[in-house]
């Protein structure tokens, strides 16, 4: 077992006291099987002892290991959505398999998409010299703020967001301190198994006709779409740290480079022509 200070904080006076605010237990179990073959395990254990921020007064989403907060202008998100597209998986699995947070085991398996929240972006950081900003692949709409001290995605911008809000992943990541908001429309459903969407409860949906490159769908989708467009452009960016601001602090985005999903409508329609 070894103790390692997560944080700790000389000030510069004669007294020279420490204060911490966490210490991190590892702790190791090594196992050996009947055949002499030894396997090992290794938990990490975050616990806090000293003086803890005060707890945010909005809904706020925390990084795996705790280090990168960010507090929201609300506690209920202004609108949500779920998602079917291939990226929003791809993006989650990339980092899980880094040791970011994993998708719940229904998600997973796709039987649920994915719940999206929309936020003001208005954003209060605690723990931004970790924030570090992505592109899955060239080209790609979506920007990823990513907590890369754990792998965590927090935050994500887009250009159909017009600067005015910033989206999260609830399903991986969900709001802490925050009143649940309920998607009223589920989008990209092209991209999603037909075998799992017919299980789905009833839902408007909206995909985008790859021949086309306009929006389509089933039930009453134009009324949640307009809904939804609607509400983005009432958001507001005025107050706190912008996507923008926190991006070009960190010194701009990298791409990862990871391939579209076989499942993709778009990729398997470009296929087929
Ligand atoms: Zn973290
Ligand atoms: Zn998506």
């Amino acid at each position: 077992m070894e103790f390692n200070h997560a944080s700790k904080k000389i000030p510069n006076s004669s007294t020279h006291s420490i204060t911490m605010s966490a210490i991190t237990i590892t702790v190791e179990q090594k196992t050996t099987r009947l055949d002499g073959a030894s396997t090992s395990t290794r938990a990490c254990i975050r616990v806090p002892t000293g003086p803890q921020p005060p707890a945010p007064s909005n809904a706020f989403i925390r990084c795996k290991c705790g280090h990168v907060t960010v507090e929201f202008t609300a506690k209920k998100a202004k609108v949500a959505l779920e998602c079917c597209c291939v990226d929003c998986f791809a993006k989650n699995e990339y980092y899980a398999g880094l040791g970011g947070p994993q998708l719940p085991p229904r998600f997973a398996n796709r039987e649920l998409p994915l719940v999206l929240n929309y936020w003001d972006n208005c954003l209060k950081v605690t723990g931004k010299d970790k924030l570090a900003f992505t592109k899955i692949r060239e080209g790609c709409a979506s920007t990823n703020a990513i907590a890369s001290c754990c792998n965590t995605v927090m935050f994500i911008d887009h250009p159909a967001y017009a600067g005015n809000g910033v989206m999260t992943f609830n399903t991986i990541v969900p709001a802490q301190n925050a009143e649940e908001c309920k998607a009223r429309l589920r989008v990209y459903t092209a991209d999603y198994p037909a075998d799992r969407l017919a299980k789905l409860p009833e839902l408007p949906n909206a995909w985008k006709d790859p021949a086309t490159g306009a929006f389509t769908g089933t039930g009453d989708w134009p009324t949640e779409f307009g809904a939804w467009a609607e509400t983005m452009k009432g958001m507001s960016s005025s107050d706190g740290e912008s996507f923008s601001d926190l991006m070009a602090a960190a010194g701009g985005f990298t791409v990862l480079g990871l391939p579209e999903g076989d499942e993709s409508c778009t990729k398997q329609y470009t296929a087929s022509a």
